[in-house]
């Protein structure tokens, strides 16, 4: 008998605000509806989108774009300041509504959430009912859509949610696990970059079934610990629970470049990127931190962080970028090239008594964008 046969299935709901912030905006101020809008970045070209509407979207505008080229697809592109109080607020009553069903909850972000409903507070039993009564809730009582994805464990939950977006549901049960892992193209996977994609092609690797050919040992070799994770995941495996108690202990974002970079000024321009990113993430997240780090692969894969301890709590963008720059300046980067970059704020306020409501992604945080 096959012990994982044997286990109950866990029933995992995976819940998605559709276009958060941008919708938020787009609710409270009738002149953004039915317009292409970014939350975040600017019409001056300067800094970073975080969110953009559908509208925005069909012209190609995504999250973590710079201001510059959202311009240059949507002309016509409408900017607002992120009202990070309004998000929370709006995230604390969609938290309220989880919590009717499930005290499960973790949440990856302020628009995000994993439940698991294998016991429901409501006796409803159907994870599928209590999916479509969230979503309801949701359009009734805030004026707002979510996408919801339904399936036995987290992995496959959060996939589903972004496959009818935006006001999807999706559900995926036990006997469609495996074809449908086999079948999602490898850039789908959660969890996979551009460049990881692009190396997985390269290495002829372009659906799930494609991963299953290589060994456990293959996909470590190939793609670290990730390509361990992916692949129990492509054969269906993610016993990950919900965890209702994670804190974040470190906020951060990364990126890995498609082209190995040494030019200061691009990089500069990287970094500036990236601090707009965890400073957007600390104010959604509700966090002040001391500790900031900066993370340098490169090109040989070489690794090197080098951090900085503020007197007091970093709560500046512009101060997590300058120390950043600092940082870098003080590595020899005389005939090196870079792969990567990551800047992380860690050591935060009152840690311990935090209160559990925003909680770090288990996983792959800093891929994560503000959908
Ligand atoms: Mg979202």
């Amino acid at each position: 008998m096959n012990n994982a046969e044997e286990k109950p299935k866990r029933k995992i709901i995976h819940i998605d605000m559709d276009a958060f912030y941008a919708s938020v905006e787009q609710r409270d101020f009738p002149e953004f509806r039915g317009k292409p809008l970014a939350v975040g970045g600017s019409p001056d070209g300067r800094g970073v989108v975080a969110t953009a509407s559908y509208e925005a979207r069909k012209f190609g505008v995504r999250s973590a774009m710079s201001s510059k080229t959202a311009l240059q697809l949507c002309p016509h592109l409408l900017f607002t300041k992120p009202r990070f109080e309004a998000y929370k607020e709006v995230s604390q009553k969609i938290r309220e509504i989880f919590s009717r069903y499930t005290d499960l909850i973790e949440p990856l972000s302020l628009d995000e959430a994993y439940l698991d409903v294998s016991e429901d507070k409501m006796n409803i039993g159907s994870a599928i009912d209590i999916a479509k009564a969230i979503k309801d809730a949701i359009k009734n009582e805030l004026n707002l859509t979510a996408s919801a994805g339904v399936s036995v464990n987290k992995f496959v939950a959060k996939i589903a949610s972004d496959i009818n977006k935006p006001d999807g549901l999706t559900f995926i049960g036990p006997s469609k696990i495996i074809p449908f892992m086999e079948a999602l193209p490898v850039e789908k996977f959660f969890g996979v970059g551009k460049v990881t994609a692009l190396k997985m092609k390269n290495l002829g690797l372009f659906y799930g079934s494609d991963l299953k050919k290589l060994s456990e040992n293959e996909m470590q070799k190939h793609f670290g610990k990730t390509g361990k994770f992916f692949y129990q995941i492509v054969r269906g495996f993610d016993d990950r629970p919900v965890n209702a108690n994670r804190i974040s202990k470190s906020i951060g974002a990364e990126d890995t470049f498609e082209n190995d970079i040494d030019d200061i000024e691009v990089l500069k321009k990287e970094i500036e990127k990236l601090s707009i990113i965890v400073y957007n993430r600390l104010n959604v997240k509700n966090k002040e931190g001391k500790t900031l780090t900066l993370k340098v692969k490169f090109s040989d894969f070489s690794q090197i962080t080098r951090s900085y301890t503020f007197i007091n709590y970093v709560t500046d963008q512009k101060v997590i970028f300058e120390n950043a720059v600092e940082l870098l300046n003080k590595i020899d980067l005389e005939n090196k090239k870079i792969r990567l970059l990551g800047v992380t704020i860690s050591n935060f306020y009152n840690e311990e008594n935090d209160i559990i409501t925003f909680r770090q992604l288990n996983l792959f945080d800093d891929f994560e964008e503000a959908d």
